[in-house]
């Protein structure tokens, strides 16, 4: 068995040394700061077994004109933050063409079919059941033509993935959920996905899971890795840990780590902020309003609203427009009172132009291993991933998990 140091302590980062450990793998985890504060924190909270397909950029005239003219709220940017990412962007675009993000998804619809599964031996230990609830989402749509049209999509990822959902009339969800103000054209109910009320909450449970069961969970900059003799070594607040392997799992903080060891990796940064508000009559199910590009559901700290995409330089001051565009737009729907007060959160998605997270072995150095780039669904596949990961090191997965695990390879990627 290995010695392995684990870089970063987000949902995959805290999955992985996890599922290293299970294997019999002495696993030191490392953070600047506690698990599960970063990405993994302010997320919608959705394990989403319903995203059998990854969002593709879309390629018609008319979408593309409604975010370049700042009429959709799914998506706002800045010219720098578009300009820096254009390399990226533009290979997102080509690998979201039709053919090419059918091939993607059949492999995406793989990892997103085991989520839930995945979750559940580390829920049910961690003792975190009490923060999951295992009832869908919905998402909500004004207009008919709209409805219509992802609904009929809705059976097809049915017929091709085995997603379960009901397309109700607005009415007819209105009778199930009280909470809802006005009749909205239509709702897809995806039925088999499950909700976190605190994001954060369940990554700090499953971290605990992780040292109570031995695991060491240090304090340490991770820009400290350097390559030794026999393996790899990062300078942490207690000591110097020393391992055979190291896991990158630092999120949209990993390519500016791997670019000292040589790798350029393209990567799109989708920011997305949340606000928590009081609300007397919370929604039955999280609501993603595919009007106006957010997703409200109720957490512990009150009605979280997240957003869609800002696509700006990393690191620009925070611009709250969008989540109080989207706010405002659901108003009609949603009892939303007072914003709770609290920090101004913001995360990054890290997303790979080609949709799928990297999950193996560094192609020029032994023992280095990526593991990140989950983009929208980091907190549904991170404990799905990390099997793979944790398999492919060791050599013990079946022959389908293989094949899988070969597409997530770096080794693989153009
Ligand atoms: C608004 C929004 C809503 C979302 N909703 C959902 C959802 O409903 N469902 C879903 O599945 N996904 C969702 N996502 C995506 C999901 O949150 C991410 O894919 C996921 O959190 C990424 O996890 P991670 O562990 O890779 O990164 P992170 O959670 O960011 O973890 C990276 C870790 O690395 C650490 N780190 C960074 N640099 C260093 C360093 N130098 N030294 C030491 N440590 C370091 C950080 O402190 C952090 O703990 C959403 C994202 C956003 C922004």
């Amino acid at each position: 068995m290995a010695d392995i140091l684990v870089l970063g302590a987000g949902m995959v980062g805290v999955s992985t040394a996890l599922a290293l450990q299970t294997r019999g793998h002495a696993v030191s985890l490392v953070d600047r700061g506690a698990p599960g504060r970063e990405t993994s924190f302010g997320n919608a909270g959705i394990i989403q077994a319903e995203a059998a397909e990854p969002y593709g950029l879309p390629r018609d005239l008319g979408t593309l004109w409604s975010f370049a003219t700042g009429r959709s709220n799914d998506v706002t940017w800045s010219l720098r933050g578009v300009a820096q990412m254009a390399p990226a962007l533009w290979s997102y675009f080509r690998h979201s063409a039709p053919r090419r993000h059918a091939g993607i998804s059949r492999s995406y619809a793989q990892l997103t079919a085991r989520a839930t599964a995945d979750h559940a031996p580390l829920i049910e230990a961690a003792g975190a059941g009490n923060l999951i609830t295992r009832d869908g989402l919905v998402q909500l749509y004004r207009s008919g033509a709209a409805f219509e049209a992802d609904a009929a999509d809705a059976e097809r990822l049915g017929r091709e993935y085995g997603v379960r959902h009901r397309a109700l009339s607005g009415t007819d969800y209105r009778r199930e959920d009280p909470a809802l103000r006005g009749d909205p054209a239509g709702v897809i109910h995806w039925s088999d996905s499950w909700s976190c009320s605190a994001p954060g909450c369940l990554v700090h449970a499953y971290a605990r899971l992780f040292a109570g069961r031995g695991g060491r969970l240090l304090e340490g900059d991770a820009e400290t890795l350097t390559q030794t003799f026999g393996g790899w070594r990062v300078r942490t607040v207690a000591e110097d840990v020393e391992a055979e392997h190291a896991v990158v799992a630092l999120g949209p903080w990993s390519p500016s780590l791997l670019r000292r060891f040589g790798y350029r990796i393209p990567m799109i940064y989708k920011r997305g902020y949340h606000g928590h508000f009081e609300t007397a009559q919370p929604p039955l199910r999280p609501i993603v309003d595919m009007d106006n590009g957010v997703v409200a559901g109720q957490m512990q700290a009150g009605l979280r609203i997240a957003t869609g995409a800002a696509l700006v330089a990393r690191g620009a001051p925070a611009d709250l427009r969008q989540l109080d565009r989207g706010r405002a737009a659901l108003s009609d729907m949603l009892e939303i009172g007072a914003r709770v007060e609290e920090p101004q959160w913001s995360g990054t998605r890290p997303c790979l132009p080609g949709m799928l997270p990297l999950a193996g072995e560094a192609p020029r150095h032994k023992g280095l291993w990526f593991h990140f780039g989950h983009g929208h669904q980091g907190f549904t596949l991170g404990p799905t991933t990390a099997a793979l990961l944790a398999g492919r090191l060791d050599g013990t997965l079946d022959d389908g998990e293989s094949a899988l695990s070969q597409v997530l390879s770096p080794a693989n990627r153009p």
